[in-house]
């Protein structure tokens, strides 16, 4: 990749998409994300050797809702390990992120950590292991990044437990099969929490660079996670980071990336790069429209994805 000359293809990109208004609407189930103005637009690529490149409204936070769900499946398999996969698979679900439906079949194991009921077992993991598991979250990401100002939004977890009612409702059913172990409030405020998480599409590229990187932070030797951990959190993402538009990010994109309602999209070619893009507005199956099409054209223009 050292020949791809990256800024001008994001360049490219912010121009090719300049007066297109993104089809689709910004997520509204919390007054919050409602108030996010649509036109937001912003991209930031990390690359291994350390350049940052980038455009528009790449340093400006936003929420980043599921795509928390990667950092609290990183931090339970590295405090767990392999345990943790007696109680959450590893299928896509090819169901809406929120579904309840699959659990009653499958006996209260979700499918994989990347939809709801799956990150919520994992929530419930990191709530059993740790006395403060939302500090030790927020310690994880703030060593990851350097960064020890990347905070909760704590009005947007607020606002989710408010209108939490599905998660409410999923948790209980978990716990009705015996898949969590702790007060479902307690579980609750976690999740929510980590989903209220604020960050910017650098802050996201930057935190990111450790999927590419064998899970060590650049330029240090601080090995994160293992090479085996990281091939398993990247595979997920392919399978299974898009909810039930999965199999349409790895065909349009072709790189592993996890989306959250916010807008957001992280997406990792490993030992290359990690980048990071933000454009409100979801299509129909809750992914940014905007993102989705930008990192196609990423992949397309530099003629490099995984495959
Ligand atoms: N807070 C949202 C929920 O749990 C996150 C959804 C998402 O980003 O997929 O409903």
């Amino acid at each position: 990749s050292a020949n791809i000359d990256y800024q001008k293809v994001l360049n490219q990109i912010q121009q090719e998409f300049a007066d297109i208004h993104p089809s689709g609407k910004v997520a509204s189930y919390i007054p919050e994300l409602a108030k996010v103005p649509s036109d937001k637009f912003g991209m930031h690529l990390y690359d291994l050797e350390g350049n940052n490149y980038n455009f528009g409204d790449s340093n400006e936070r936003f929420s980043i809702q599921s795509i928390s769900k990667v950092f609290t499946l990183a931090l339970a398999m590295k405090v767990v390990g392999d345990d943790l996969w007696n109680r959450v698979g590893v299928e896509p679900s090819g169901d809406p992120f929120n579904s309840l439906s699959q659990l009653e079949n499958d006996s209260g194991i979700p499918r994989n950590p990347y939809i709801n009921a799956g990150a919520l077992v994992v929530a419930d993991v990191l709530v059993s292991y740790f006395t403060n598991p939302k500090a030790a979250l927020l310690a994880f990401l703030h060593e990851i990044t350097g960064d020890s100002s990347i905070d909760f939004d704590t009005t947007v977890a607020a606002s989710e437990q408010a209108e939490g009612y599905r998660n409410y409702a999923m948790v209980n059913y978990l716990k009705s099969f015996g898949n969590i172990e702790n007060d479902v409030e307690k579980v609750l405020d976690f999740y929510f929490h980590q989903c209220s998480i604020a960050m910017s599409c650098r802050e996201l590229a930057q935190a990111f660079i450790i999927f590419a990187n064998h899970g060590t932070v650049l330029d240090s030797d601080r090995e994160f996670l293992t090479g085996r951990q990281v091939k398993r959190i990247n595979a997920l993402m392919q399978t299974c980071g898009f909810y039930d538009e999965a199999g349409e990010f790895s065909f349009e994109v072709g790189l592993p990336g996890k989306s959250g309602v916010g807008g957001g999209i992280v997406a990792v070619n490993p030992y290359h790069y990690a980048v990071a893009v933000w454009s409100p507005p979801l299509n129909p199956k809750g992914n940014s429209a905007l993102g989705m099409a930008a990192l196609e054209r990423l992949t397309t223009l530099t003629g490099f994805s995984i495959f």
